[in-house]
């Protein structure tokens, strides 16, 4: 008997049930990864998420080939592609992790009418991508959470099922054809500062954590900008190079309050895919409508691409933009306190900067990125809907020294300490040389545009 496990955002051998369950299964096996091309068509793939992506599947490839097996790429839709293994194989069987996205769902449904079709059986395995599978916990009488401190307290009262060790072998069929595995070194437009992908990096970097981290985690260390003291798990999180459910069991394992903390973040992740998995349509509109008459790409083109730009004038800000350009990656206050700028003082539309996000995060995330910014924006689960951040005052709490600014706006490096936020402080001449600049919007026009807009008295 042969059977198809079919890879998506759980791109690794421990602790991964359809692996496990179909060697256990079945005589054969074959690791398939499709190149989706109606994910490559929603422009939802940016360059630095491509290039961890082959990363990832390069080193899949080896954790394989070191038991015995390889993986298998194809290229186009989905279920043509698995459809076409099913038969080169003479398999029956095709293994999948449940997924959270309406795209996910609408998968998982065309995967089963196909194999139904042709005789085939699909086996979903849930909990894989996140630590519980959404719907795990529920309030009485609705199919989500949507305030987090209840879900987090069931959440933490759940058992989580048992993490799995790596299958001992996986045997491929021979002739099964594979495109070649993809190197990163062809994707063009990437971050120069990118991190690498793949699950030795994953848990290497989730070992070094726990070992050197976790323990200081959320003593306040983890919004200190440039002390970047947070685990940087993100991307391999996202891309299933580390699991979920592994990373609570050793957390929980290793105790203390660093532990706890660490954990409750992890909660919160699946709290927004379990949002997601029950309202889907909120990946693109209003969780919560505020009726809101953004500003949009027409009306604030020139805001806009100071703010993409990091050339806003208000330095905490840029430093925080211009390290997503140069690392795809953004530390999580960088990300509050920009996207606040952005909905907020600028009063643009939360979904202008979603989608700036999703083109560079390496990270980036349909549930945890939208749902973060509906949160800022007042327009998710937020019980705090208007509440605006200053950049000014974000600032000086979470980057006292200036040192994160002057890591990333080199216009402002030879600006000593504090001062580095409210350069229009400094004498005009040497404004003037500095070449940084002016702000883009005075702050309490910004705040008085938002009150009236949201009817605040
Ligand atoms: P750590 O502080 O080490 O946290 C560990 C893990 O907990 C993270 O890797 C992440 O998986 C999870 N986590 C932490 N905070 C959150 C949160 N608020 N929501 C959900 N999960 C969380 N995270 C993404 O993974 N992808 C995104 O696309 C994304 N977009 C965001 C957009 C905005 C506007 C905001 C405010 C936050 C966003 N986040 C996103 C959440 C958070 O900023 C990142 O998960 C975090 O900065 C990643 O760094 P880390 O791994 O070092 O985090």
């Amino acid at each position: 008997k042969t059977s198809v496990v079919l890879f998506t955002s759980d791109l690794r051998v421990h602790d991964h049930p359809p692996l496990r369950a179909a060697v256990a299964r079945a005589d054969a096996v074959v690791p398939l990864f499709v190149r989706d091309r109606a994910i490559a068509d929603t422009g939802f793939a940016g360059p630095n998420r491509e290039a961890f992506l082959a990363d990832c599947l390069a080193d899949l490839d080896r954790r394989l080939r070191e038991r015995g097996g390889r993986l298998v790429v194809r290229g186009g839709d989905v279920v043509d592609q698995v459809r076409a293994v099913m038969a080169e194989t003479d398999a029956t069987e095709l293994h999948l992790s449940g997924g959270v996205s309406g795209y996910a769902h609408a998968r998982e449904r065309r995967l089963r009418a196909a194999l139904e079709r042709d005789g085939g059986e699909l086996l979903v395995h849930d909990g894989v991508i996140t630590a519980l599978p959404p719907g795990a916990v529920t309030p009485a009488g609705r199919d989500h959470f949507a305030v987090f401190t209840p879900y987090h307290r069931q959440w933490c009262a759940q058992r989580p099922r048992d993490v799995l060790g790596p299958p001992r072998g996986v045997r491929v069929p021979d002739h099964v054809g594979s495109e070649p595995v993809p190197g990163r070194d062809g994707v063009e437009g990437v971050s120069p500062g990118l991190a690498r992908g793949g699950e030795s990096v994953g848990r290497a970097r989730w070992k070094a954590w726990l070992r050197d981290g976790i323990d200081a985690y959320g003593e306040g260390g983890q919004d200190d900008l440039a002390g970047d003291a947070t685990s940087r798990l993100s991307p391999h999180l996202h891309f299933g190079t580390v699991s979920a459910t592994e990373l609570v069991r050793d957390a929980r394992r290793r105790q203390g309050e660093g532990a706890e903390n660490f954990v409750r973040q992890l909660c919160w992740r699946d709290f927004h895919h379990q949002v997601l998995a029950a309202r889907p349509a909120a990946a693109s509109r209003d969780y919560r409508t505020r009726e809101d008459r953004w500003r949009t790409e027409r009306t604030a083109a020139e805001d806009i691409r100071a703010w993409q730009e990091g050339r806003t004038g208000y330095p905490i800000v840029d430093a925080a933009m211009r390290q997503l350009l140069h690392e795809g990656w953004m530390h999580n206050r960088g990300r509050l306190l920009t996207a606040s700028f952005l909905t907020k003082t600028l009063y643009v539309d939360w979904r202008v900067g979603a989608r700036h996000f999703r083109r560079f995060l390496v990270d980036g995330d349909l549930a945890d990125n939208q749902l973060n910014w509906q949160w800022i924006a007042g327009t998710g689960t937020d019980s705090r809907p208007n509440r605006v951040l200053n950049p000014v005052r974000q600032g000086h709490r979470y980057d006292p020294s200036g040192d994160y600014v002057r890591r990333w706006v080199p216009e402002l490096a030879e600006v000593a300490g504090g001062a580095v936020h409210e350069p229009w402080k400094l004498p005009a001449a040497q404004r003037a040389r500095l070449g940084y600049p002016e702000p883009v919007v005075d702050l309490a026009e910004g705040l008085a545009r938002f009150r009236r807009a949201r009817g605040i008295e």
